[in-house]
């Protein structure tokens, strides 16, 4: 799957990198999300929570 962030909507919350922090970083100056992967492989529930924690909708995947 590929892993897709907005980084417009992205509201700093920071629930991306608690979830799957092998996937998602925050900026250090802004906080928005830092995609690592564009890729889910191995933790796809990982990057499944991540999608659906995320305050402001600014995360999703496609097949
Ligand atoms: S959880 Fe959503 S709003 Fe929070 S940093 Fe990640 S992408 Fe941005």
């Amino acid at each position: 799957m590929k892993i897709v962030a907005d980084r417009e909507a992205c509201a700093s919350a920071g629930m991306c990198a608690l979830t799957a922090p092998g996937y998602f970083d925050q900026d250090d100056e802004d906080g928005r999300v830092v995609l690592l992967a564009e890729e889910a492989e191995g933790r796809d529930d990982d990057v499944a929570d991540a999608v659906r924690l995320c305050p402001a909708s600014a995360l999703r995947v496609e097949p």
